[in-house]
């Protein structure tokens, strides 16, 4: 296939992008013109490049091409969200989701295609780890949810979760790397604190991210406070136990004086009693954090089910009245699966 063949562009720094052109026989500065085409416009193909002649538009088809994503398939939710089947030039796919608020548009992009964690209640784990996204594939899907933004709403993308398929923290540098060129002026232009990205909490990556100094948001799949019952609905929790995230996020709070958010589903039977919730209290206090209380997504025949309104009102009282602020989120785009743990490629 001629598309893998030929290097992708977007791969070469803007100094290589100069070397190319200089050797070429061309002046250097032909590379920024070419790379803002290519981060600034997100363009797709090198015609749009309408400042380049049309022989050197010929001559950069001849040594690159453009791996842009392919958003193959849109559904629109009753509730406004939109789902993304993006397909990867390798013919992969995976999806992304646009969720409109009163206040907000985010962005809940992948990171991986499948996953390797295999958290039993989420449907992508059931998809395995087939590849990570390369920063580009990262970053376009951003790209594309702002274009359906604007389109579709005529806002701006304002908010941005890495909360679609895959695990951030297993393709670090990537991500950073996406979340480097959305960040900056050559790229979205966006802010670092309209970034969240979750995990289901790897200790040693937490770490490295507060050595790191990054500047986004991060939120933990948090789900159970007591070691037995994590481990139970959590594989990852057997090899990174909660003292050990307790650490972990210690030192981040230490480093980066970011409150945590805890994603937390209310389960019935597995962490819907008084105790389940005390232990999340005590994990909170750990460093300044919030809850979310997300509403399960079911995903098959009722091993998980959603715990009761009541249950999720203990929880609410017992964390608010020790000063833990605490939201009940409701999912979106459930019709069309496009809610948290349902992304599966299914359509
Ligand atoms: N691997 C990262 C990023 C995925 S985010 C992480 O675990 O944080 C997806 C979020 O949806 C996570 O908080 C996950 O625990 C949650 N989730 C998974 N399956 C779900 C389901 N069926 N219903 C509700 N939330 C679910």
């Amino acid at each position: 296939m001629e598309t893998v063949s030929k290097r992708d562009i977007r791969k070469l720094k803007l100094d290589e992008l100069k070397e190319f052109f200089v050797q070429h026989g061309e002046k250097a500065f032909r590379a920024q013109q070419v790379y803002e085409w290519l981060w600034n416009k997100s363009a797709k193909s090198f015609d749009q490049m309408t400042n380049l002649s049309i022989g050197l538009r010929d001559m950069l088809k001849e040594h690159f091409t453009i791996n842009h994503i392919k958003v193959d398939h849109m559904q629109r939710s009753a509730d406004g969200t939109i789902k993304n089947a993006v397909t990867l030039f390798d013919g992969m796919v995976v999806e992304s989701v646009l969720i409109p608020t009163e206040k907000r548009i985010t962005a809940c992009v992948s990171s991986q295609v499948g996953c390797s964690l295999a958290c039993k209640f989420c449907a992508t784990a059931r998809l395995k780890r087939q590849r990570n996204l390369t920063p580009d594939e990262i970053y376009d899907q951003v790209v594309a949810i702002k274009e359906q933004s604007e389109l579709f709403f005529g806002r701006p993308l304002t908010n941005i979760v890495f909360m679609g398929m895959g695990e951030p923290l297993l393709n670090y540098s990537n991500v950073i790397s996406a979340i480097d060129k959305i960040t900056s002026q050559k790229g979205l232009n966006m802010a670092s604190k309209r970034i969240t990205v979750s995990t289901v909490g790897i200790a040693k990556m937490i770490m490295k991210m507060a050595d790191d100094g990054v500047k986004f948001n991060l939120a933990v799949s948090l789900h159970a406070a007591l070691d037995k019952t994590r481990s139970s609905i959590m594989p990852i929790n057997d090899t990174n136990p909660l003292d050990e995230l307790g650490d972990a996020l210690r030192y981040w709070y230490d480093k980066t004086k970011r409150k945590v958010t805890y994603e937390y589903v209310v389960w019935k039977g597995i962490n819907d009693t008084e105790e389940h919730a005390k232990a999340l209290l005590k994990f909170c206090k750990i460093v300044p954090s919030k809850v979310n209380l997300i509403e399960y997504n079911p995903i098959d025949d009722g091993e998980f089910q959603q715990a009761t309104p009541e249950v999720l009102d203990m929880y609410m009282h017992l964390l608010e009245s020790h000063g833990i602020t605490t939201r009940i989120r409701k999912s979106r785009g459930k019709d069309i699966d496009a809610a948290c743990g349902q992304l599966a490629n299914k359509s």
